[in-house]
């Protein structure tokens, strides 16, 4: 049997409260995980000192202080001391999101934020101890398009083709979403317009509800299945819960509004011999 990911949950620093850290140490066991709590206020040194004594896979810290920009740095900078430095360490608590980039530097792995779930922290976990069996979901890989709603395509082509100059790549009409779509090239991106073709057509709604803008913003993003999957368990809200066909020879699939600030992103897969 495959034995399980030890986690070390360390509170580094002087804040009392450990609840936030006893729920996560509690979502990580509910994953399988061992996970060994050092108890509140405890020195760099210290955390260092048990995870090298206990063996672990991980260190979580969790601060709530606003000491985490000199006590997450000297965590992992004790681990190199030790010669440990290949235990990753990440983050969590109050972190000001204007600190991540600094302590990304410093060799913390991973910040997770308020707004982070538990679940998605046991995934990163388990991608980072066991890169090799988990389904990698990487990052989208860029824009794909920035979808426009417009009344029509023939009016609105002028600007992008004339006045900016920008090639017209294609129109077609995707008959199961009820619109015609012409790409636009842009460096490696492109915009997409798209008019309705009927009135049942979610760009109907969107037209005559809010009138022409922008609709969606596409990302180039492949597993698309796994993807989908990895985002639902996340709990992020997802329109489509499989893959369905889109223009462009694409499988594509809609990520509810609510999960991105009120912006609908569609996730797109090109299929092999297209891009
Ligand atoms: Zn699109």
């Amino acid at each position: 049997m495959e034995q399980k990911i030890r986690v070390l949950i360390a509170k580094p620093g002087l804040d009392g409260h450990d609840r936030g850290a006893l729920v996560i140490a509690q979502a990580l066991r509910d994953h399988g995980m061992e996970v060994i709590y050092t108890g509140l206020r405890q020195s760099p040194l210290q955390i260092v000192q048990a995870a090298i004594q206990e063996d672990v896979d991980v260190i979580g810290l969790s601060s709530l202080s606003g000491a985490h920009r000199t006590l997450f740095p000297k965590v992992v900078e004790e681990l190199e001391k030790r010669n440990a430095g290949d235990i990753p360490v990440v983050g969590g608590g109050v972190i000001p999101s204007e600190d991540i980039p600094f302590l990304l530097e410093k060799g913390v792995r991973k910040i997770f934020t308020s707004g982070s779930s538990t679940v998605a922290l046991a995934q990163y976990i388990q991608r980072l101890v066991h890169p090799k069996e988990s389904t990698i979901i990487k990052p989208p890989e860029k824009i794909a398009h920035i979808g426009i709603a417009v009344h029509s395509i023939e009016h609105a082509l002028g600007f992008y083709t004339d006045v900016l100059g920008l090639p017209l790549e294609g129109v077609e009409e995707v008959k199961s979403e009820g619109v015609k779509v012409a790409f636009i090239r842009i460096g490696e991106t492109r915009i997409e317009l798209l008019e309705s073709i009927e009135d049942t057509s979610a760009i109907h709604q969107f037209l005559s509800k809010k009138g022409e803008g922008i609709h969606h913003i596409a990302l180039e993003a492949g597993d698309l299945e796994s993807r989908l999957k990895a985002y639902r368990d996340q709990g992020v809200p997802l329109i489509n819960e499989t893959p369905k066909s889109g223009a462009n020879n694409s499988s594509i699939a809609f990520i509810h509004p609510k999960a991105a600030n009120g912006v609908l992103f569609e996730l797109c897969q090109h299929t092999e011999g297209t891009e």
